[in-house]
């Protein structure tokens, strides 16, 4: 297909059996065109060519197209060749970083440019989906009011089916594929159905959120290391040792729902009650707010600000420097319990 074009007002005729033009089809009407169709040489003889802007002849292994070929150039219509729907399509498992579409990377835009299919959910970007896309069909796995998400095992049949149709299948993710993202397990289902699977890494909420409230995870003299943490599970009295034990920054995901669990565990373990807590919610949206307090207080603050997911943690002396206006690091200085918009 020629790229970027604007086939608005124009008919296009798409010559080629079903399957293999179904991309093809796609595309075009995607880029506005009107199409017409043509499912096999022989039924062309009728075919006027008069009002049709291009002709798009896909290779499907049927004999007899050169009939077709030679009525355009006789009637000086444009024709395009392009290529099948591969037999065995692939996957690319996307990381679509914090929400906003500029932080996707390039090589993300690539494969949904490049997609036929996009699997995606509300936590990575997807407002704008149908304008990052060639025309992919888009399809949504996540969490939706009144609806259940669709369950971790039939987002990976589902995956796999359609590469197995011969399609390319975009996993949009939210933030990094491979960071609680249950990325490791779509790849792992795709490599034992045989089908073809890349990873292209995202910016991760991990480390994108605390930055969007002007918290740095290490800090010169303040933290040099800083460990990832999954509030979903429930902690080990050994992990909140291990953890207060390090006296780095701990990042939180998922950690919400399980906040009194957090505090408590970390404070039973040693961790001082004085140490700073900050809760960044919605990160890079219009509606974002850091909740700031200690590790005594935070618990109490949430409550009262009715902190919700999705939301990152972050516990520790960082919590006080401040970059990018430095709204935590306000917050901290003020110290209110109490939460406020940023
Ligand atoms: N793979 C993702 C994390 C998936 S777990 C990543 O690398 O970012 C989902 C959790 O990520 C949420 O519960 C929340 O803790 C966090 N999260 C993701 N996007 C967020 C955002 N824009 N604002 C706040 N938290 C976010």
């Amino acid at each position: 297909m020629i790229r970027d074009t604007d086939f608005r007002g124009l008919t296009v005729l798409v010559a080629g059996a079903t399957q293999p033009s179904r991309r093809v089809i796609r595309r075009y009407r995607h880029a506005g065109a009107v199409v017409r169709r043509l499912e096999s040489p022989e039924d062309h003889a009728p075919i006027v060519l008069d009002d049709i802007a291009l002709v798009a002849l896909v290779a499907d292994g049927q004999p007899g197209w050169d009939r077709l070929a030679a009525h355009c150039r006789a009637s000086s219509t444009l024709l395009v060749r392009e290529q099948a729907a591969l037999p065995r399509g692939r996957v690319t498992l996307v990381g679509g970083g914090p929400g906003p579409d500029d932080l996707l990377t390039l090589r993300a835009l690539e494969a949904l440019r490049a997609a036929d299919v996009v699997f995606y959910d509300r936590l990575g970007p997807h407002l704008n989906l149908a304008a990052l896309t060639g025309g992919a069909e888009l399809v949504d796995v996540g969490k939706r009011p009144g609806h259940h998400p669709v369950v971790q095992s039939e987002i990976e049949c589902r995956m796999v089916d359609a590469a197995r149709a011969g399609h390319h299948v975009v996993r949009l993710k939210g933030g990094d594929p491979f960071v609680f993202g249950r990325g490791g397990e779509e790849v792992a289902s795709c490599v034992e159905a045989g089908i073809e699977v890349t990873v292209v890494p995202g910016i991760t909420s991990a480390v994108s959120v605390p930055a969007a409230a002007g918290i740095p995870v290490t800090h010169r003299d303040v933290s040099h290391l800083f460990t990832v943490v999954s509030g979903h599970a429930p902690l080990s009295v050994a992990e909140y040792e291990h953890l207060a034990g390090l006296r780095g920054t701990i990042v939180v995901l998922m950690g919400v729902g399980t906040l009194p669990q957090l505090m408590a565990g970390l404070a039973k373990a040693g961790m001082d009650g004085a140490t700073p807590v900050a809760i960044v919610e919605r990160g890079y949206s219009d509606s974002q707010r850091t909740t700031v307090s200690d590790l005594s207080g935070i618990v109490m603050a949430a409550t009262a600000a009715r902190c919700k997911s999705p939301a990152v943690l972050v516990i520790g002396d960082v919590v006080r420097q401040g970059v990018n206006g430095g709204s935590a690091a306000a917050q901290f200085a003020g110290f209110a319990p109490a939460a406020e918009g940023v």
